[in-house]
């Protein structure tokens, strides 16, 4: 990358980094949770503030994405009385949060949804992503699971630094200005942040690019299996780095049901009740239907709309949080099958 500088940090340099870092930043990384896990006596990796360099666990893939900073899993927008309401606070500092490639580019998915989507900006994301800034991971080794070369996820040049991790040291490339002054007495040096080039897991993505071959695999036999198969939980979809669907609730304090807050909580179309409509329509009953719905709007729909690729960064958190082992790279390649199958189908019928 051009206009960057590589410096190279020993731990008590790196501690008094982020303790010179916190001065103007809340600092989010992921975080073991002992015992945070889904099963007895294993642990979980969240999204928390962090204040030195030892907090930070990056030789793991961190269970839920980055998005929980942005967008938690439950926040309150604002607060209401009878006649007034009341905005909640935003962050008290400026936001640095640490990622891999793969979960900065997921945040360009999040910015279309929140702030590009109809040429309506949300402002609660708004207030909070205007003063949030990228820290690149190197990713030192590759996850089960992980995918994002598969899907042109595996680079970025949206962050502000990049560490490279070391047991106790760290390599650091600087690319933002605002943050130079911070290395002005460190050591220099010539490392240079590496991306993934390649994974384990190769996955032939689908291209969808028009309505009628989306029709088509709707129809199409391949997703009745997870009838029987998927349960139906939401797991994969609050888990993944670029799903952004969620639910507002009024919650009322007392029995003056005018008095409470407006919470935004995360949801998922593979829910119950999710696309269920005024007068109790619903549309996708079956399991088959929400999960085909989820895959067709990854693969198509977002696409279709924002033309940018895949709405997907290949961090495999999906299928590793699916309690019934469902693999989301297994269905793209079934799906890129269908695909192959139905194309030749197609010219025979127009020949
Ligand atoms: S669909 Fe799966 S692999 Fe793709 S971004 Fe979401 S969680 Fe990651
Ligand atoms: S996590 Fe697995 S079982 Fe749960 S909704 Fe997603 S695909 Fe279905």
């Amino acid at each position: 990358m051009e206009n960057t500088s590589t410096y190279h940090l020993q731990a008590d340099e790196l501690d008094a980094l982020f303790a010179h870092l916190e001065e103007q930043y809340l600092v989010y990384a992921p975080v073991r949770i002992p015992s945070g896990g889904r099963y007895a006596q294993t642990d979980s990796v969240l999204y928390r503030p962090v204040h030195r360099y030892e907090d930070i666990e990056y030789r793991e893939r961190s269970t839920y994405p980055m998005k929980e900073v942005l967008t938690p899993i439950t926040q309150t927008l604002f607060y209401f009385t009878e006649d007034q309401y009341q905005e909640s606070k935003p962050p008290a500092k400026d936001l640095l949060i640490f990622g891999r490639a793969c979960d900065i580019n997921a945040i360009r998915i999040q910015d279309q949804i929140y702030l590009l989507n109809g040429g309506v900006e949300d402002p609660f994301y708004k207030r909070v992503r205007d003063r949030a800034k990228f820290v690149l991971m190197e990713c030192a080794q590759q996850f089960e699971g992980c995918f994002c070369c598969s899907v042109g996820a595996n680079v970025t040049d949206m962050h502000a630094m990049a560490f490279s991790f070391g047991e106790r040291d760290a390599q650091i490339e600087v690319s933002d200005e605002a943050f130079r002054d911070y290395f002005s007495q460190a050591k220099p040096s010539d490392y240079s942040i590496r991306f993934p080039e390649e994974n384990e897991l190769k996955v032939n993505y689908p291209v969808i690019d028009r309505m009628d071959m989306a029709n088509r695999l709707k129809d199409h036999p391949m997703w009745r299996e997870f009838d029987d198969r998927c349960i139906a939980c939401g797991s994969c979809t609050v888990a993944c780095s670029t799903c952004t669907c969620f639910e507002s609730t009024d919650i009322v304090y007392t029995q003056n049901a005018h008095i409470g807050e407006r919470r935004r909580t995360c949801s998922s179309c593979m829910v119950g009740g999710f696309d269920q409509m005024a007068g109790g329509q619903c549309f996708r009953n079956k399991t088959s239907e929400k999960y085909r719905y989820k895959i067709l709007h990854k693969v198509y729909g977002h696409d279709a709309r924002f033309h940018t690729g895949p709405m997907c960064v290949g961090c495999g958190r999906c299928s590793a949080r699916c309690p019934e082992l469902i693999s989301y790279p297994a269905t793209l390649n079934k799906l890129s099958r269908a695909i192959e199958e139905i194309q030749p189908e197609e010219v025979a019928h127009h020949a």
